[in-house]
């Protein structure tokens, strides 16, 4: 696996690749790899000549008073993992290469990301778009990989890619989980004992969720009302929010549509923020 470290150079051999004809299939991510990723991974070597994955903590998404500096990092373990998959670059540039002195361009995708996570988040998905459109520029894929367990994250990707007339295939990929349901996510690491079990309610939630529209149930209002009661039975979880939202465009939903319906939360266990959602 090669490693690249400055935009300059992955430019160049992505350059390459295109002119030997090869398909390029590209994974971004923040590091501290876990099987969430490692799915992604697995898809782009399926579809793709060749695979580039990114490990970039991009401060750009982060306030201040998030988690950037404690964000957890183990580049080596990410490395051997990554080689395992039989990745054929791994990207992983500084952030002084991805933002020199000077830098001042953003990508905002606009009503989209007022809503769900942009509302506890204002500036993140501004850092996302920008990061991503740089990245897109710089690993040129023809196809990109991104997990539903952003789900916000991978509708605001397509619609920019759709809005900047980007040229390249934006694939969703299943949310991963623990055994217990628990979705994958790097943050998991910050949850100690205690916090770890009851990490569980939000996807407790979800299923409750679940079964109430497989019974016929539409009502937004009821199902968000149930979801929050299988919370309040887990003394360490506090609500972020409880959402029911169109696919297509974020926007509110009273009832239940089939086939366009996401189902999303995000609640704080002790410390710790987690996300995560059900597509219906
Ligand atoms: P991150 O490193 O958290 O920025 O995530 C990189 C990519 O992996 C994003 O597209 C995420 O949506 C995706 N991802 C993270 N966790 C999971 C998971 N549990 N299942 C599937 N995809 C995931």
């Amino acid at each position: 696996m090669e490693i690249v470290n400055s935009a300059k150079d992955m430019q160049m051999v992505a350059e390459d690749y295109r002119l030997e004809g090869k398909k390029i299939g590209f994974v971004p991510t923040m590091g501290y790899l876990h099987e969430g990723h490692l799915s992604l991974v697995r898809q782009a070597k399926k579809d793709n000549d060749v695979v580039i994955v990114s490990i970039f903590v991009n401060p750009l998404q982060f306030a201040p008073n998030e988690d950037y500096e404690s964000y957890p990092r183990d580049i080596k373990r990410d490395e051997d993992l990554l080689k395992k998959e039989g990745v054929d670059v791994l990207f992983y540039p500084s952030v002084q290469d991805m933002y020199p002195d000077g830098f001042q361009t953003y990508v905002q995708v606009e009503n989209l990301t007022k809503v769900l996570e942009g509302r506890s988040r204002p500036t993140h998905f501004r850092g996302v778009a920008t990061v991503v459109l740089k990245l897109f520029n710089i690993t040129k894929p023809h196809r990109a990989y991104f997990g539903k367990k952003d789900a916000q994250q991978l509708i605001v990707i397509k619609r920019m890619v759709r809005d900047l007339n980007l040229d390249v295939e934006i694939v969703g990929m299943p949310i991963v989980r623990e055994e217990d349901g628990l979705a994958m996510s790097s943050r998991n690491k910050y949850l100690n004992g205690e916090e770890r079990k009851q990490a569980v309610c939000l996807y407790r939630a979800l299923r409750r969720a679940e079964e109430l529209i497989e019974g016929g149930v539409c009502d937004a209002e009821r199902i968000k009302k149930e979801m929050e009661d299988v919370i309040k039975r887990y003394p360490l979880a506090e609500i972020d929010y409880i959402s029911i939202n169109r696919i297509s465009d974020l926007g509110e939903l009273d009832r239940v549509e089939d086939g366009n319906t996401l189902v999303s939360l995000a609640v704080r266990i002790g410390k710790t923020r987690l996300i995560d959602n059900m597509w219906f």
